[in-house]
């Protein structure tokens, strides 16, 4: 898409901090990162939801997931890190380009990635949750 920032990235039309390529992915770190190393990885195809990538797109934008985050643990001075993907506008989706961050954390880092609310539902109706949500899966 001739408008999208990462499209522009991946051409070159933009400059960015690349870590990875490979035919399929392109990894870059973030402009405004939340620790030291924080990571991007898009599909090359300009692709708005996971839903419209292909198998193979699919599967090596998780082997390039599996690859960055081990180096990251490796190359840093990182003892975790936090996998996160804002899809849709509500979920804080700005870059309307399928993207993975990768966050890497220290112990007592101070950051609030993980901290959500842990809510109490019934058992009762978290099967009901279940059961609406497992009607809907298909390939
Ligand atoms: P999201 O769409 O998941 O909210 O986040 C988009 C991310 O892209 C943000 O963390 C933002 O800092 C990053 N970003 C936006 N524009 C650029 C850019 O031109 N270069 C780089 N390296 N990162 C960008
Ligand atoms: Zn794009």
């Amino acid at each position: 898409m001739s408008d999208c920032v990462f499209c522009k990235i991946i051409k070159g039309e933009i400059p960015s901090s690349k870590v990875f390529e490979d035919e399929n992915v392109y990894a870059f770190l973030d402009i405004n990162p939340a620790s030291k190393g924080h990571l991007l990885i898009v599909p090359k195809k300009h692709s708005e939801s996971l839903d419209e990538l292909g198998e193979q797109e699919f599967s090596s934008l998780f082997a390039a997931i599996r690859k960055i985050a081990r180096a990251l643990l490796e190359s840093l001075d990182n003892t975790g890190f936090n996998l996160l993907m804002n899809s849709g506008k509500d979920a804080g989706q700005i870059i309307p380009h399928v993207h993975f961050h990768i966050i890497p954390r220290k112990k007592k880092d101070g950051l609030s990635i993980s901290s959500w609310p842990f809510l109490k539902f019934s058992g009762d109706h978290l099967q009901e949750i279940a059961k609406s949500i497992s009607e809907h899966i298909r390939d």
